[in-house]
């Protein structure tokens, strides 16, 4: 049985080409794209390529292999980017702000002078 939204997840549909997005990272576990509605230049969701709701649903190695990943994307964000420092966040369920049902992880470049959202 499939997982509850798996037929129209979204992000499912990035993963399988069948949707657009600016890839910045993939390997054989993980992908990572520009969010559409950037809260600041560089905004990037890492993303498992296996279907989980979120960090609660996701085996520990999974969570492990997406952090990894958001840490590569935040150093990067550093040296490419010139940003300041970064936000590495998820969210999990409704009531915490999760609106796209597939486990992401948000890295948020910060620069001089830009309004916090998060
Ligand atoms: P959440 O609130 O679930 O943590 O955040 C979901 C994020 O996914 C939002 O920041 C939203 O802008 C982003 N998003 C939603 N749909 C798409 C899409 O089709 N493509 C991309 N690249 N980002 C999306
Ligand atoms: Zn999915």
């Amino acid at each position: 049985r499939l997982p509850d939204g798996i037929m129209e997840c979204v992000f499912c549909k990035i993963i399988k080409g069948e949707l657009p997005a600016r890839i910045v990272y993939e390997d054989e576990d993980v992908i990572a794209f520009l969010d559409i509605n950037p809260v600041a230049p560089g905004h990037t969701l890492v993303v498992p390529k296996k279907h989980y709701k979120n960090i609660l649903d996701a085996p520990e190695e999974v969570v492990a292999k997406v952090f990894t990943v958001a840490k590569k994307i935040a150093e990067a964000s550093i040296k490419a980017l010139q940003a300041k420092g970064v936000n590495v966040l998820t969210n999990a369920e409704e009531v915490a702000g999760q609106v796209v049902m597939h486990f992401h992880v948000h890295v948020i470049p910060r620069y001089d002078k830009n309004e916090l959202k998060f």
